[in-house]
């Protein structure tokens, strides 16, 4: 069965070698009464020829029988290609395996989709992708993706080994926490009416792992939400899950930073250099709009609250007097914008309930707009200055309380900038990558409907020790200890300095978060106990290892390194689950289904 060598490996030195080769056919041309296979396999593809007139007939049959995709072994001598004949688009372009033997392993029926063909296989539509995954794996973007999400992982293991951490399993099977996102539950047969529940993170057992006197610890961990998912999220994904005690966030930061620097060396060989940016919450709303700038790009917000606070065009003087601001952005030539796309804006503006979304393009040498007309000189040269305006220009405001304001016109930045970049007048080098870490974050979010406060983080983040004595007295100036790691406006990660003093943590669950006291004994008792024989400072931080990887690839979705994706509705297409269960397995378990009635 064995081959001598793979499908990428041959090259003119091996000339004159008599070889075997393994692998799907990829695909067969027969051309001058010759038959040409390129045969693949995980390496690569490599040519084949059969010639009648050098073969007995029932071999060349064989060959002539071939369909795509089935499996082959092929012996034969490595030749040069004749003149004119090299492919220079595969690195074994210039040779091929004049065929003396083949075997069939085994037949291929007629696929659902061609695999050969890149430009094909990309328009297939994914759930058929999804069904027949393992075709769709034999692809080689999807093979080169399991290959470097293979390597991200391993270097990741050797350098969390190198810095001192222990690769520590901790359950699935855990018990509920209502804290956030739904759960994933599983009943217990043999404790009748009980369940345990998947963990969303292991948040809680890694601080325990610290209480245990680990110091530090890290695991690829699987994780489970039960979220009605958005485009691109999973129901089960992986964490790089990182805990370590006696630290600060700058042990954090430098340890993130290494092992980034090193990931990004092994997947790209580039050099990351370090340390990364930091920018505060606040900082980063005022000038991108967002906690995950992405800073690749400029566009950046700009404040006019003062400009504006005496103005005579009152939407924007009324929202400075409800104690609000006045901010704009200026996107540079894109004063061509259609109705479409400034109807899509607006519709940002107001899902953020704003009534609607000021504007002015700048075309023909006039501020083109419904509202110049009620700005004065001096608040029209303070925009001209301030946003550099120039011919081209469509600038963007937005008037309300601060968060929404920035919210608004970062979500309206980024909109541009796709829009830009699709007119071919932005362009980012696929290369760069732009770091950062965001921090000082509040510690917790007010909700209004509920009328309550409620982690912004999660509820075992320390306040940072300046701050703590405002718990009780100020929450929402509370700062948190919390760090989120970002590149190119994507959150890789995020995590915390914990609480590790027992009287700090009751006060944040029962008098910050209002967790009834017999509540918080039921959910979090084993932890506040645990705190109470000696818990080490600590703090920790997990990265998305599905969203590392897909950043590596190179591609916009995390289903393309997973292996085995869900649909956006939580189904595998291939084995067709979830799945209806027996009667009897439902007995077993205790549990009645009410069915709910299909239509
Ligand atoms: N457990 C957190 C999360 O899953 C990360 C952390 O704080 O370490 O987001």
């Amino acid at each position: 069965m064995k081959r001598t060598h793979h499908c990428n490996e041959l090259r003119p030195a091996h000339i004159g070698q008599t070889v075997t080769l393994t692998g799907w056919v990829h695909s067969r041309r027969d051309l001058g009464g010759l038959i040409f296979i390129d045969v693949r396999d995980r390496e690569g593809r490599t040519q084949t020829v059969f010639d009648p007139s050098d073969l007995p007939k029932e071999l060349f049959e064989r060959a002539a029988a071939l369909r795509s995709e089935c499996v082959i072994r092929a012996t034969g001598k490595v030749r040069q290609r004749p003149e004119g004949t090299n492919n220079p688009k595969i690195p074994t372009g210039e040779v091929e395996v004049m065929a003396k033997e083949l075997e069939v392993l085994n037949v291929a029926d007629v696929l659902p989709f061609p695999v050969d063909d890149p430009e094909v296989a990309s328009k297939v539509n994914e759930e058929l992708r999804l069904k027949y995954r393992y075709l769709d794996l034999r692809r080689p973007e999807m093979a080169r993706n399991l290959r470097l999400r293979s390597k991200v992982a391993i270097a990741t293991r050797q350098y969390m080994d190198e810095q001192g951490f222990l690769e520590i399993e901790t359950p699935t099977l855990f018990k509920s926490t209502p804290e956030g996102a739904r759960e994933f539950l599983v009943p217990s047969r043999v404790n009748p009416g009980q369940f345990y529940a998947l963990p969303q993170s292991p948040q809680q057992f890694k601080q325990i792992l610290m209480v245990g006197g680990v110091e530090r610890y890290f695991q690829l961990a699987r994780c489970y939400r039960d979220e009605d998912l958005r485009a691109d999220r999973q129901p089960e994904f992986t964490q790089v899950d990182i805990e370590m005690s006696f630290i600060e966030r700058e042990d954090i930061y430098a340890l993130i930073e290494g092992l980034l620097k090193r990931v990004w060396k092994t997947a790209l060989n580039l050099d990351v250099p370090t340390p990364f940016k930091r920018i505060s919450f606040e900082e980063a709303l005022n000038r991108w709009g967002i906690d995950k700038p992405d800073t690749r790009f400029g566009m950046e917000l700009v404040d006019f609250t003062e400009e504006f606070r005496a103005s005579k065009f009152k939407v924007f003087s009324g929202a400075v007097a409800a104690g609000g601001v006045v901010k704009a952005l200026n996107a540079k030539g894109l004063a061509g914008a259609t109705q479409g796309q400034i109807e899509t804006m607006t519709e940002y503006a107001k899902s953020f309930g704003a009534k609607g979304l000021a504007f002015i393009k700048v075309e023909g040498g006039e501020w083109k707009s419904p509202i110049v007309k009620f700005f004065s000189d001096t608040e029209k040269a303070a925009l001209a200055q301030k946003l550099k305006i120039e011919e081209g220009d469509l600038i963007l405001f937005a008037a309300d309380q601060w968060l929404n304001a920035c919210e608004i016109l970062g979500k309206i930045r980024l909109y541009c900038a796709d829009v830009l970049k699709g007119q071919g007048k932005l362009a980012i080098p696929a290369d760069r990558f732009d770091f950062l870490w965001v921090v000082d974050f509040p510690l917790l979010s007010f909700d209004k409907e509920q009328n309550r406060w409620y982690s912004s983080h999660h509820p075992f983040t320390a306040p940072v020790a300046e701050d703590v004595a405002l718990l009780k007295t100020d929450p929402k100036k509370v700062r948190g200890q919390h760090y989120d790691v970002v590149v190119n406006g994507v959150e890789l990660g995020g995590g915390s300095i914990r609480i590790h003093q027992p009287d700090v943590q009751k006060t944040v669950f029962e008098e910050v978060l209002q967790i009834p006291p017999e509540e918080t004994k039921l959910r979090f008792g084993y932890m506040l106990e645990a705190f109470r024989y000696g818990a080490p400072p600590h703090g920790g931080i997990a990265l998305g290892f599905d969203r590392l990887c897909a950043i590596l690839c190179g591609t916009p979705s995390i289903r393309d390194v997973i292996a085995f994706p869900k649909t956006a509705k939580g189904t595998d297409l291939m084995t067709d689950s979830p799945a209806a269960v027996s009667p009897r397995q439902l007995r077993d378990l205790h549990i009645e289904v009410k069915a709910a009635k299909k239509e």
